[in-house]
């Protein structure tokens, strides 16, 4: 079997569904398990309706239904199953309003409906084609996770708990992306974007022979294709680099993705709904070296980091000053992305404003603590970037030339990457002049300069 995963562009409206239906049915020698995620924009609305119900303003509810009973009208499927959810999602809202409080198990019960309402909106359309389908809620198919609402992370229990689930169902199983539930049986989410990392998590469990991640853009490109015009699609690659991109702001996958398919060696492919014919980017456990080109693969980037920065001159001669600045960054739960250290200093970077007032609060006393907003971090890509000598000299000759400043630099702790900090205002010029440097449209092989 194989997997199929649309995400909410491939599904924003009626028209988008009939072309996935197509697509679909061209797989089904493949017996595909289709995950979707919620009609785009819907889980916006969602959120937003759940901070809204707090003010007791309810006003997106009937938006949000009708816009959900028309798409079935256009795919000429009975809307009437759909109308205990948004029944549900009413009393949900009017409990916020009531309660006057919103809880993150709250909102995640909330962001649910769109991938509830999808899966079966989609199902049915399937069904109408002549393709016997079934909706079905990954939350009642056993994909069990911790209760870190908001991003939560499945059990290792669910593998099992999805296979004799799945086991049980002989129609087309169409499933929602994004959520699953505790234990306890509470609906949590994957975060955002999750729905990716549903596939996979899926693929993983039923053992697919190959993980399609339906989007729309030809596979993960070169560099951000609103950045860069010249951007190009990869064919291939690696496990690691594609972990590393998703990591670092690619925008294509969710970063935990690709984990439950490494863990099984399963491929996956990131294919364009609007162009399927395309062959996209294949990501493999190791691709064949002539596949994939240059020494760089991808240019990513994240904006709106932060860099924390702690010193004190007493670092210079004192033992365990780092494991305590980050086991404070644990305390407060700030991912930490980049670390830079000197004899009497720490600088590490981190996307996350929550708590950090509250990290350089408890800082302070011990250290000199300084935060910057409105940094970027940009990770350049490739396998073997650290075996090809002056890759990073080239990196940073790119960058100079282009009259970038950067604030801190990080190389080695993974193979495959050089990463830096700029200001959020450089990233067009850096990355630009990058892509320039390591991709000229000279053809796809010849990458280096
Ligand atoms: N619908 C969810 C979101 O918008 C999950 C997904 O699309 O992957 O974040
Ligand atoms: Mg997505």
């Amino acid at each position: 079997m194989i997997v199929m995963k649309f995400g909410g562009s491939s599904v924003a409206d009626a028209g988008r569904i009939a072309r996935v239906t197509g697509i679909v049915r061209g797989r089904l020698a493949r017996r595909p398990l289709v995950v979707v995620s919620a009609l785009r924009g819907v889980t916006d609305d969602l959120l937003a309706l759940a901070r809204e119900a707090l003010d007791g303003n309810l006003s997106r509810l009937d938006p949000l239904a009708e816009r959900h009973r028309r798409t079935a009208g256009e795919l000429g499927v009975d809307a009437k199953p759909l109308e205990p959810l948004f029944e549900e999602l009413r009393a949900l809202a009017r409990g916020i309003a009531l309660l006057q409080e919103l809880t993150p198990r709250t909102l995640d019960r909330a962001a649910s409906f769109g991938e509830r309402l999808s899966a079966r909106l989609i199902a049915a359309a399937f069904c109408k084609a002549g393709m016997p389908a079934r909706a079905v809620d990954a939350f009642a198919a056993g994909l069990v996770t911790d209760d870190r609402f908001g991003g939560a992370a499945p059990l290792p229990e669910a593998d099992e708990e999805l296979r004799r689930a799945f086991a049980a169902i002989r129609e087309l199983p169409v499933v929602t992306g994004y959520v699953g539930r505790t234990r306890a049986g509470e609906i949590t989410t994957l975060g955002r974007n999750g729905s990716d990392y549903s596939a996979t998590i899926l693929g993983a469990a039923l053992s697919a022979e190959e993980i399609e991640i339906w989007s729309d853009t030809d596979g993960i490109m070169t560099a951000d294709p609103r950045l860069v015009p010249a951007a190009r699609p990869l064919e291939v690659l690696s496990f690691a680099e594609a972990c590393e991109l998703a990591y670092y702001g690619g925008k294509v996958l969710h970063p935990h993705t690709l984990v439950p398919a490494m863990r099984k060696d399963i491929p996956v492919r990131v294919l364009n709904t609007f162009k399927p014919e395309h062959p996209g980017t294949r990501i493999l456990a190791h691709p064949a070296k002539s596949a994939g080109g240059g020494i760089l693969k991808s240019i990513a980037f994240k904006r709106h980091q932060l860099i924390v920065s702690a010193s004190s001159p007493r670092m210079i001669s004192g033992p365990g000053f780092l494991a305590r600045i980050f086991a404070a960054f644990a305390r407060h739960e700030i991912d930490v992305d980049m670390v830079a250290t000197s004899e009497v200093s720490v600088s590490a970077t981190t996307g996350s404003e929550r708590h950090v007032e509250r990290l350089a609060a408890e800082l302070a006393p011990e250290f000199a603590v300084d935060v910057e907003r409105g940094q970027a971090v940009i990770c350049a890509v490739g396998d073997g970037i650290q075996s090809r000598p002056g890759v990073a000299a080239d990196v940073f000759a790119a960058v100079g030339a282009a009259g970038v400043n950067v604030r801190m630099i990080s190389q080695g702790a993974s193979k495959n990457n050089v990463a830096f900090v700029v200001d959020d205002d450089a990233v067009e010029a850096a990355v630009r002049a990058l892509h320039e440097r390591f991709f000229p449209h000279a053809g796809p092989e010849l990458q280096r300069p």
